[in-house]
């Protein structure tokens, strides 16, 4: 495989035959710090975001990374530090921010299922906004808000019903999802959230779904939102702000997604021509901004020739790289050092005791025992959904920054994992 044809990824490239993430050789990072090892480029993170600042300058705009797409602190601190806000879906979520720096008016509370707990807790931190998806989720954070003697500032997630032709497991603004308030309710709930006394409206916000790589839903569901816009702002209920979520998809192999600069710029074009354009406006991006800023090594452990199918068997699993398992991803796999070994073709599986713990199927590759495997596009949905299924410790994680290398997370041991348990008197 050429330096060119490495999807996505403008950090990670071939030296001669040796694979490196900025100008950090990724055999010596593995052989310092073990595998199954994250390896993230700041670089690449402040490029991506880049594309996005680019998109809006000259706007009001504030961009909130979704964290969830990789919330591990050091992540969180490049963007933290590069003037981002935070799009949170759990208390937990909240303190990891706090803990790397960013600020309650940076953050803003999305997710269908929040708790009283979590409400009072980003209260007092004095969040920015929350993502209210349902109207008995008013009631409650309006009930909680007045406990604190407070009014909880609030957006309405609606759903503008728009098909982002990507995984239905990924799809999220369709008429079916938990998520958003229907297009034809949101009126009526708009007019709710200004009765309740613990409230404060203050924006409108959507999110169609995740790894989107056409223009036309995003379009499609900038119109249906405006027309909502309209419609509240008729009945008398000023909208400060309006967020058009995340969900812009990236090059996992050979997927050609606009860029984010571009994209907004089609989309300012629509907004200025509805009248919209000077609006604060919001975004909520997890994946494009990480997502191919990353990559995890691990090492061949064996390889098992079968009846039908090679086994490429690695040192990295279904719990470090759910995406596979979990949606029947794709994810790029290269060798970290080019071998004149005659190529062959695997399924690339982990250790882990499901039929279900694969990484990638039918590859072509020249490996051997004991050498090194980069999964690449692994910055998002990787670590943040990794878990400790077979009693695994999560994958340690390094974050890259020029010829620096910092680790970021230890890998965990079993006595991290077994903390907190009791046994039995
Ligand atoms: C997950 C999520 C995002 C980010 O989605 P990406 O596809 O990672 O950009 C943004 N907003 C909300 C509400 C989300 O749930």
């Amino acid at each position: 495989m050429s330096a060119a044809s490495l999807p996505g990824q403008p950090q990670v490239h071939y030296r001669g035959n040796e694979l490196f993430v900025e100008d950090v050789r990724l055999a010596d990072v593995a052989r310092e710090h073990g595998t199954p090892l994250f390896v993230y480029s700041k670089a690449s993170m402040l490029a991506a975001l880049g594309a996005y600042q680019r998109g809006f300058a000259g706007r009001k705009a504030k961009i909130c990374y979704a964290m969830k797409a990789n919330s591990s602190l050091a992540v969180l601190q490049v963007f933290a530090r590069a003037g981002c806000g935070f799009d949170i879906v759990s208390g937990g979520e909240l303190e990891r921010v706090l803990a790397a720096g960013g600020k309650g008016e940076d953050i803003i509370f999305s997710g269908v299922g929040k708790t009283r707990a979590e409400m009072r807790r980003a209260l007092e931190i004095g969040i920015r906004c929350f993502n209210v998806e349902s109207e008995s989720e008013l009631e409650v954070l309006s009930a909680v808000a007045q406990e604190l003697g407070k009014r909880a500032p609030v957006s309405l997630r609606v759903n503008p019903d728009v098909d982002p032709k990507t995984h239905p497991y990924i799809s999220t603004g369709l008429k079916g999802n938990k998520f958003g308030i229907a297009h034809k309710d949101a009126v009526r709930a708009y007019r709710r959230a200004a009765e309740l006394p613990g409230l404060k409206v203050v924006g409108i916000d959507c999110h169609i779904g995740s790894q989107i790589t056409f223009m036309s839903p995003y379009l499609d569901a900038m119109d249906r939102v405006l027309d909502l816009v309209e419609s509240v702002e008729k009945a008398g209920i000023a909208l400060e702000h309006i967020d058009f979520g995340g969900g812009l998809g990236i090059n996992y192999s050979g997927e050609q997604p606009p860029d984010a600069g571009v994209l907004w710029q089609q989309l300012l074009t629509k907004l200025d021509a509805r009248g919209y354009g000077q609006r604060q406006l919001m975004i909520e991006p997890g994946r494009s901004l990480v997502g191919n800023a990353g990559l995890c090594l691990a090492e061949v452990l064996y390889l098992k020739p079968g009846e039908q199918k090679n086994f490429c068997i690695i040192d990295a699993a279904m719990n470090d790289l759910p995406r596979p398992a979990m949606y029947e991803a794709f994810h790029a796999i290269v060798p970290v050092t080019r071998t004149t070994v005659a190529p062959a073709t695997f399924d690339v599986v982990g250790p882990v005791c499901e039929s279900g713990d694969w990484i990638g199927r039918d590859r072509k590759l020249a490996v051997e025992p004991g050498e090194y495997l980069a999964v690449l596009s692994a910055g998002a949905y990787c670590m943040s959904m990794a878990s400790n299924y077979n009693t695994r410790g999560r994958a340690a994680e390094v974050l890259v920054d020029g010829s620096q290398v910092h680790l970021v997370r230890e890998r965990e041991d079993a006595q991290v994992q077994m903390r907190g348990e009791r046994l039995l008197p």
